[in-house]
């Protein structure tokens, strides 16, 4: 018999007896980005589950929600040709069975600048669903991409703030040839929206060492509203709006 007397020498033991199991959450219309993620975790676990799941609770504007893009038919195409062992499509009235009567609401500070700001309500009802999927699919690692850098690190807190057995794993950002970052928001701009977020992404990327108010300028003249920007210890976080599509991006400064 094993005795554990501290709780990582309960997760020692427990490790052994549990599965390899990577777990890629996503809202879905899923690119490069994603699909990166779904090979890390092919590369470092047994299997892989990926859930598509437009969490309503994260959309602090409605219509943000109702205009996400949806396409889970290729979506599971594309899970599939990249091996995802198995997709999650959860119903919202079982993920949220009783309503959102059990939210988790996060006081961290990292969590209540930039997205935090200025999306009021947007990272208590990602932590919520995040804990939700973590309790259902418990996996041995999830994966984020570093495009959400803030919610990466938010994930990290909550996860050791409730002593969870999981490893959370960063991916770096995919990025098209002109530095813009694939998002699943890209499927609603059309050309010459493209073309703003492609030099949004130029501005961003080669200015990044630029004064704030000097890259605000350029992307004024683009036109793209910078909705913020703002440096964080060693990271420089924008959001933008393009043509009524809002876009974020971080880089290493
Ligand atoms: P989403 O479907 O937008 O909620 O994203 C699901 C996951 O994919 C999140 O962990 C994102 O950070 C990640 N992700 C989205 N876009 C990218 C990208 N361009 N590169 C890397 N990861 C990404």
């Amino acid at each position: 018999m094993q005795v554990c007397k501290t709780l990582n020498e309960w997760r020692e033991v427990s490790a052994h007896y549990q599965s390899s199991l990577g777990f890629v959450p996503t809202m879905g219309t899923l690119h490069a980005g994603h699909l990166a993620l779904l090979e890390r975790s092919k590369q470092e676990n047994k299997h892989t589950v990926l859930s598509i799941f437009v969490n309503p609770t994260q959309f602090n504007k409605k219509e943000d929600y109702d205009f996400y893009p949806r396409q889970t038919a290729k979506d599971l195409q594309a899970a599939e040709a990249h091996g995802a062992d198995i997709v999650l499509i959860p119903a919202e009235q079982e993920m949220y069975p009783d309503g959102n009567i059990m939210p988790i609401t996060n006081h961290a500070p990292i969590g209540t600048v930039m997205e935090g700001e200025y999306r009021p309500g947007h990272f208590d009802g990602m932590l919520t669903v995040i804990m939700k999927f973590l309790h259902i699919v418990n996996p041995t690692t999830i994966y984020f991409g570093e495009k959400d850098y803030q919610q990466y690190e938010l994930v990290r807190l909550m996860v050791k703030n409730y002593f969870m057995a999981c490893r959370v794993c960063c991916v770096d950002t995919v990025r098209e040839p002109s530095g813009l970052a694939l998002s699943s928001r890209l499927a609603r701009l059309d050309n010459a929206g493209m073309e703003k977020a492609q030099a949004f992404a130029a501005v961003f990327h080669e200015g990044k060492n630029n004064p704030l108010d000097e890259i605000k300028q350029q992307l004024m003249q683009i036109p793209v509203n910078v909705e913020y920007i703002e440096k964080l210890n060693d990271r420089l976080y924008i959001a933008v709006d393009i043509d009524g599509v809002r876009l974020i991006d971080n880089v290493k400064v």
